[in-house]
């Protein structure tokens, strides 16, 4: 097996969680601070002592399993228990926005409430997520899809909200589901849930924030007051509505399906369009390359941002020494982002840093420092000096991108 430190950051935040139902489950070994000490846990239960009484061992030796090593423990995989629906007795439809092929915090929300829903009285509806065109995410049976419905092709490149909304037509038609939920999104979901809602001849509740019994709370007049509605056919959710499931696995079988003969499409969305990433807004730009006190190679990183296509971004300290101009700060003070990649580079991770990259999807870390608060919040962290980081990472992805030029040659 490799001897690779592999970081599992769901792991982790469940060995750290003792509320969490898998808590018990997890052995974290011995566990080590940021100085090289051991720490003791003095909540581990210890053992049973010879009167039956559960007795607490401070000496730390009950942390010690000898054989497992704090990095093996975080690397061990976390097995949810398996929520199963064999016989749906109602459906609730998911349109998933699937931004680049993969589910957003949006979608993930969009989901929970799904769950919920399917859950309310007795239970035993299931819920059917919508993929349409390319998905790249294998994490779906973790996000709460009991079934799946996936519309690929090439009519699919793009987005074609009439090809899509005549598809869902003919699914629901089909299923006969009990709710149809989108997320109100201006990646697809808040228009495609508009059109459909035409179609349909349905009355949507928008911009829902809220599920009660029979009501939802919808955010009206621009988001400044909210409105209490009946619980409608169709919901256009915002995100945060709903926390997304994390204690259970869910089967996501697929449920064949053809795509509706439909020619009529006026409307293509061809997609992004290649700009100068830093003339994005840096709360808009959904793949930054931040900079802080631990760079050390400043003309490299404007490099390595160029190279990756990503807008650049900065730490206080790094605005403050001169280095990045003040409007690419990310923090309290600076700009709130919501990248779906953020790279933090040399950056420790101070809690007004923090709170600026908190609605960030995938955050990753690169620091000499594996005990800094950057690389406990990252999903994925590179621990070594920056500049040999980033030499290395330039390099890897010039060569890419040199070899899919020379397929693409070879395939004229
Ligand atoms: C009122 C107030 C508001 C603030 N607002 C903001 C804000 O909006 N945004 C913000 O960012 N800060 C803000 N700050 C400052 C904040 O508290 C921190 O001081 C700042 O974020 C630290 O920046 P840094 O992580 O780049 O530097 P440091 O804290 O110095 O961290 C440098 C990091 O780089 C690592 N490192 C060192 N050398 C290397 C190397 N060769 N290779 C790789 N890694 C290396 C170190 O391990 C360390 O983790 C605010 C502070 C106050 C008081």
């Amino acid at each position: 097996m490799s001897e690779l430190f592999r970081r599992d950051p769901r792991a982790e935040w469940i060995a750290r969680n003792r509320l969490h139902p898998l808590h018990q489950t997890l052995d974290s070994g011995p566990v080590f601070g940021p100085t090289g000490l051991l720490r003791k846990n003095p909540h581990i239960i210890g053992f049973i002592g010879p009167n039956g009484l559960k007795r607490i061992d401070r000496s730390g030796a009950s942390n010690d399993t000898g054989q497992s090593t704090r990095r093996t423990a975080a690397a061990r995989e976390v097995v949810l228990p398996l929520h199963q629906v064999a016989e749906p007795a109602f459906y609730i439809v998911v349109v998933l926005d699937l931004v680049s092929g993969r589910l957003n915090g949006h979608d993930k929300d969009t989901l929970g409430l799904a769950q919920q829903l399917a859950n309310r009285n007795n239970g035993g509806g299931a819920v059917v997520a919508i993929a349409f065109g390319e998905l790249k995410d294998d994490s779906l049976d973790k996000t709460g899809v009991d079934r799946l419905i996936h519309l690929d092709g090439q009519q699919y490149a793009s987005y074609n909200p009439e090809q899509r909304c005549n598809d869902l037509q003919g699914i629901i038609a089909e299923l006969v589901p009990q709710h149809i939920l989108l997320p109100d999104s201006i990646n697809g979901g808040g228009d495609l849930g508009r059109r459909l809602a035409a179609a349909l001849e349905l009355r949507p509740a928008c911009g829902v924030w809220k599920l009660n019994d029979d009501t939802v709370i919808c955010r009206g007049s621009a988001g400044k007051s909210d409105i209490t509605r009946p619980l409608s056919k169709l919901l256009l959710v915002m995100e945060e509505c709903c926390e997304p499931i994390s204690e259970t696995r869910h089967e996501s079988i697929l449920m064949p399906q053809q795509s509706s003969q439909f020619a009529d499409g006026k409307l293509f969305d061809h997609g992004n369009i290649s700009v100068d990433p830093n003339a994005i807004p840096l709360a808009e730009a959904g793949f930054i390359l931040s900079g802080g006190n631990g760079i050390n190679d400043w003309p490299q990183f404007h490099h390595t941002a160029s190279v990756l296509g990503a807008t650049e971004g900065a730490s206080r300290v790094a605005v403050d020494d001169g280095n990045m101009p003040r409007e690419r700060q990310v923090g309290a003070t600076g700009t709130w982002v919501t990248a779906q990649v953020y790279i933090a580079v040399g950056i420790s991770g101070a809690i007004q840093h923090m709170q600026g990259i908190a609605p960030c999807d995938k955050v990753v870390a690169i620091n000499t420092d594996e005990g800094c608060d950057m690389v406990k919040r990252a999903d994925l962290s590179a621990i070594g000096d920056s500049t040999e980081i980033l030499t290395r990472l330039v390099e890897l992805v010039e060569h890419r991108k040199q070899t899919i030029n020379e397929g693409a040659t070879n395939e004229q």
